[in-house]
């Protein structure tokens, strides 16, 4: 990996290569993050860097908001671009997670919904909106699969009314298959998306109970295929590895079953334990074993 992205650019890599094919295999160290000698996959970097939008700062003042808001929905964007709508509720709180959620209410999927369309509506001629077209639309969380069925097909009708999708938008749906029932999936298919991310972390029954996951590894197994079975948009999971009592059997089961599934892709992440997360708190006193390291 390189430190310095301007001192060789991909081009210059390729000529690189060609006129001396063991520079790439052994590069020069000035250039390169990654630790040489050891093992890639466990030693190369010291270690993570937190990437999360938002890390360190600080939420504005009430009074800020409005004017802050409508500097940014009359400032024209540019290139390529992606909306996100959020959906800020989960069924249940996964030990590990230090996300912002709030927990789901019988009325909350219609009542968000309302606002949420009020709020497209509302804000569909701003030059933020109009100035170039969306190429891919998130639906994001929380868990936006919690939603009613109904609520799903209203939020990407009328996000397809009032913003400007690009032809070939992609369009995800993110968020868990526990409740994530036929009726859902046909009415995110009817809504034309045409992309799921799916928040497995693993499928075995054990990990999964332990860490707050609803669903046993056949519930996950069954609700991929099922969604899989309609052919009509791609579907990936998210797999979480370092897990307590995670052992490297059980990971690699959990690959195995992954690909036994089909799947157009997976997306591994390392677990990261936050202190102020009930996993965090149950690891300092010493009630759950403590995650992997990275190597
Ligand atoms: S479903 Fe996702 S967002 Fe919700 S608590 Fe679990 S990890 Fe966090």
């Amino acid at each position: 990996m390189q430190s310095d992205t301007q001192a060789l650019s991909p081009d210059q890599a390729v000529c690189h290569s060609l006129s001396d094919p063991d520079s790439f295999i052994r590069p020069n160290p000035d250039k390169f993050f990654a630790r040489e000698g050891v093992s890639p996959l466990s030693h190369a970097f010291d270690g993570k860097i937190a990437i999360h939008p938002g890390l360190g700062n600080q939420p504005l003042a009430e009074e800020e908001m409005r004017p802050a808001l409508e500097t940014l929905l009359e400032t024209p964007l540019q290139g390529k671009t992606v909306a996100y709508i959020h959906v800020p509720f989960c069924q249940t709180h996964c030990l590990y997670c230090g996300f912002y959620n709030k927990h789901y209410g019988e009325d909350d999927s219609r009542v968000y919904t309302d606002a949420l369309l009020a709020e497209l509506a509302q804000w569909r001629d701003c030059v933020a909106v109009q100035s170039t077209p969306v190429h891919a639309l998130y639906l994001g969380g929380g868990t936006p699969t919690a939603l009613e069925a109904a609520d799903l097909e209203r939020i990407l009708k009328a996000a397809r009314e009032n913003l400007p999708l690009a032809n070939d938008c992609e369009i995800t749906i993110e968020g868990r298959l526990a409740n994530f029932d036929a009726r859902k999936m046909e009415a995110c298919l009817a809504g034309g998306a045409n992309r799921f991310s799916l928040g497995v972390q693993s499928f075995n029954t054990e990990i999964r109970r332990s860490m707050g996951r609803l669903g046993t590894r056949e519930d996950m197994i069954r609700g991929l295929e099922l969604l899989m079975s309609y052919n009509q948009a791609a579907v990936i999971v998210d797999l979480i590895y370092g897990f307590p009592r995670q052992t490297m059997n059980c990971w690699l089961e959990d690959i195995a079953v992954a690909q036994s599934v089909n799947l157009d892709g997976a997306d591994c992440y390392q677990l990261n334990v936050y202190g102020q997360t009930p996993l965090g708190k149950a690891i300092q006193q010493g009630s759950i074993p403590p995650a992997a390291d990275a190597p």
